[in-house]
């Protein structure tokens, strides 16, 4: 029988909800290009309920337990007496979100001997140490497009919202003024602007076709060209670089993965290759920006906007300088764990577990580690040369 230990983001100051403001949310059963959402054999949760909190257990209980398992769910990841630490060194799986990430590091894979799966419940496995992982013959799973378009919804919203300007507006609006001079000063249209992705990957194309009806100019880089036939659907500029791409938009929309080759690559000298009051949305990672070098660009106007999901560490601290700089759109990673996204990331789990448990090969799409190596789509989008 398995040990299967559980890292989820604490539950709310204000408790466990026991109302929703909506009854259901959509039953999604595929996603653009044919892959089908999460198949398990069962679930235990109401899809639209909080599953990614402690006391959501992603909805495995039941079935863990059912099958004779043991389930340890846990918010407490950071130092050497950490839950996650005391329990690791009997654990067969770990799972994580990135939205409270577990840093399974090289140092806790040494720990952990009887660890087989790293299990990411969302998107992205940058908090595990993939190299690692692959040397141990740990598999590293992820629930693939889980959270994809929900991201992309985020990342059009954070463009919007930037290039219009609209979190100053409704402050004003809250706080009982009527400045409308001053709610403008720093307003503009999208249409008619250079728009571009770095990464044209399930979330990057699906933002693409996302801006296509604000009549943008549409530009990519990644080091994958898509199929011709999209280029032409959606009049795409293709880049052979990000620094190439960046000197001619006015946005740009970072989904690229954190890798070794990806890390900080957002710094001061690739801010001095954008025009001046170009905006910046990263729902990717934190890490790929440089910290203080955004702070700056900011300050000194070279930006006139950022918005950002991601951060590094996760959480931040209070006094993290992204929470207070100037024309900043900050959220605290939350565009990938909207109720809708975590029916499908909980079921997609369920989904991996059952394989992985009952003997049976995992899904090749969720694979990011596997056999001493990278596999299926960390072969696609992690394997960097
Ligand atoms: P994906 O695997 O479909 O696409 C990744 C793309 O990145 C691939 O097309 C790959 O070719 C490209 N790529 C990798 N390295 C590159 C590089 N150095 N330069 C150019 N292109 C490169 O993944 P996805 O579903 O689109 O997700 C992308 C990333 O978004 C994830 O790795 C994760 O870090 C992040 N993400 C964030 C959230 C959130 O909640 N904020 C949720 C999901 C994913």
């Amino acid at each position: 029988m398995a040990k299967i230990v559980c890292v989820l983001y604490p539950d709310s100051a204000k408790g466990h909800p026991t109302t929703y403001a909506r009854d259901s949310v959509p039953d999604i059963r595929s996603y653009p290009g044919g892959q089908t959402a999460p198949s398990p054999n069962a679930i235990d949760f109401t899809p639209g309920h909080l599953l990614g909190d402690v006391s959501g257990e992603l909805g495995l209980r039941k079935f863990l337990e059912g099958a004779g398992h043991t389930l340890v769910v846990t918010s407490d990841k950071e130092g050497p007496d950490s839950a996650l630490d005391r329990e690791l060194v009997d654990a067969d799986v770990v799972i994580s979100q990135p939205f409270w990430p577990a840093y399974i590091t090289r140092e806790r894979i040494e720990k952990a001997p009887k660890l087989k799966l790293t299990l990411t419940a969302g998107i992205g496995s940058d908090h595990v140490d993939l190299k690692a992982a692959a040397e141990r013959g740990i598999t590293v799973a992820e629930v693939t497009y889980s959270n994809s378009i929900s991201v992309a919804e985020h990342s059009v919203m954070m463009m919007l919202s930037l290039v219009r300007d609209y979190i100053p507006q409704h402050d004003i609006a809250r706080n009982g003024g009527w400045d409308i001079a001053d709610a403008v000063a720093r307003s503009y249209d999208i249409e008619g602007l250079q728009v571009g992705v770095v990464a044209a990957g399930r979330i990057g194309l699906a933002v693409l076709r996302r801006m296509k009806p604000f009549d943008v100019g549409l530009h990519y880089y990644d080091f994958h060209r898509l199929p011709k036939e999209v280029e032409q659907e959606l009049g795409l500029t293709y880049h052979p670089s990000a620094e190439a791409l960046a000197a001619v938009c006015d946005v740009i929309s970072i989904h690229t993965p954190l890798t070794p080759a990806t890390e900080q690559m957002y710094d001061a000298a690739f801010f001095a290759k954008m025009k001046r009051g170009s905006y910046i949305v990263n729902t990717a990672r934190g890490k790929l920006i440089h910290t203080d070098a955004l702070v700056e660009a900011l300050k000194s106007g070279q930006l006139a906007g950022y918005a950002g999901d991601v951060w590094y560490p996760q959480p931040a601290p209070a006094d993290h300088p992204w929470r207070t700089m100037p024309h900043n759109g900050m959220t605290p990673h939350t565009s990938g764990t909207s109720l809708s996204a975590q029916a499908r990331y909980a079921a997609g789990t369920r989904e991996i577990l059952e394989d992985f448990l009952g003997g049976k090969p995992i899904r090749d799409e969720y694979l990011i580690v596997s056999g001493g190596g990278f596999a299926g789509t960390g072969a696609h989008s992690y394997d960097v040369k």
